[in-house]
C-alpha cells in the first residue's frame, strides 16, 4: 500500500538527517528513498542516525536532478513550510495522506519532495510539483527539522493506510469464531443459569439479557472461549443444585 510513495530529499546538507529520515521511514513501513545531489553521502553519521534502517540507506536511489528523481512518478508533491508568492494547490498533510492512500490512486506512483535544511525548495523545483504539502504548526515557527517533517508525513500515510490496525476479527488465533447459533445456545444457557442461581428477576430479565448480549457482541468470542464460559455456567448450575440438596 505504501510502496507507491517515494520520499525525495533535495540537496540535503547534513548526512545525519538522511539517516534520521531512513529511520523515520522504516518506523512507518515505508521503503523508497531518493537523494538528489546530497552534499555528503554515504557517511558514518547517516548510518548512525539510521539506527538499523540500513536497508533503506543501501537500497536508496541517487539522482543528479529533481527532474530525474520524479521522472517515474505520476504525482509530485512538494513539502514546504513557507508561504509562497505564487500559489500552488495546497494540501495539509492529513488531507494529502487520505487523498493519495485511497483506492482512487491505487496504480499511481507518488513522489513526496523535501527541500534543503537551510533554504527549502526553490520555485523552479516547485514547478515540477502538482501540489504543495504543508504540515500545520505554529505560524510563528513553522519550519520543522527535515527528518521531523518526513516523520510527520510518513506517520500520516501509515495511519491513512490503516497498517497499524489490529488483525481482523477472527484472525486472532487458531480457533474459529462462535456462530450465531452457538451464541444463542450460550445466551439460553446463561439465562437459565442466572435463573437457577436466583440472580435474575423475571421482570428485569429482558433488559439484562440485552445488555449482556451487547457485552459479548463487542468481544467476538471464539469456540474455545465459549466452551470455557459454558463450563463455568454448568459448574454454577451443578454447584447450586448440590447446595440446594444439602
Ligand atoms: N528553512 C527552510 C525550511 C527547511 S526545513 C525554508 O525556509 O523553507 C527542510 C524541509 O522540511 C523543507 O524544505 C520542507 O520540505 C520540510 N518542512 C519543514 N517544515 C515543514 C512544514 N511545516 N510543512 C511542510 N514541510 C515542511
Amino acid at each position: 500500500m505504501l510502496s507507491k510513495f517515494k520520499i525525495v530529499l533535495v540537496e540535503t546538507s547534513h548526512p545525519g538527517n538522511i539517516g534520521a529520515v531512513a529511520r523515520a521511514m522504516k518506523n512507518m513501513s515505508m521503503e523508497n528513498l531518493c537523494l538528489v545531489a546530497p552534499k555528503i553521502f554515504p557517511s558514518a553519521d547517516a548510518t548512525a542516525r539510521a539506527s538499523g534502517a540500513n536497508d533503506i540507506l543501501s537500497s536508496l536511489e541517487r539522482c543528479e536532478t529533481l527532474e530525474q528523481a520524479v521522472a517515474d512518478c505520476h504525482v509530485v508533491v512538494g513539502a514546504s513550510a513557507r508561504d509562497r508568492t505564487i500559489s500552488w494547490p495546497e494540501l495539509a498533510v492529513r488531507e494529502c495522506a487520505e487523498k493519495f492512500v485511497s483506492a482512487a490512486f491505487s496504480d499511481v506512483r507518488i513522489a513526496l519532495v523535501f527541500g534543503r535544511e537551510n533554504s527549502g525548495l526553490k520555485n523552479h523545483e516547485l514547478d515540477l510539483c502538482q501540489y504543495l504539502l504543508r504540515i500545520p504548526c505554529n505560524p510563528d515557527f513553522s519550519s520543522l527539522n527535515l527528518a521531523a517533517a518526513v516523520q510527520v508525513v510518513c506517520y500520516e500515510l501509515f495511519i491513512a493506510a490503516g497498517d497499524y490496525r489490529q488483525p481482523e476479527i477472527g484472525d486472532r488465533g487458531a480457533d474459529p469464531l462462535a456462530t450465531a447459533e452457538q451464541m444463542e445456545f450460550f445466551y439460553q444457557h446463561l439465562h437459565q443459569t442466572m435463573q437457577d442461581i436466583g440472580f435474575l428477576h423475571p421482570d428485569k430479565s429482558k433488559t439484562i439479557m440485552r445488555r449482556l448480549r451487547r457485552i459479548f457482541n463487542r468481544t467476538h468470542l471464539d469456540v474455545k472461549e465459549l466452551d470455557i464460559l459454558r463450563g463455568i455456567l454448568r459448574f454454577s448450575q451443578n454447584h447450586n443444585v448440590k447446595k440446594g440438596n444439602d
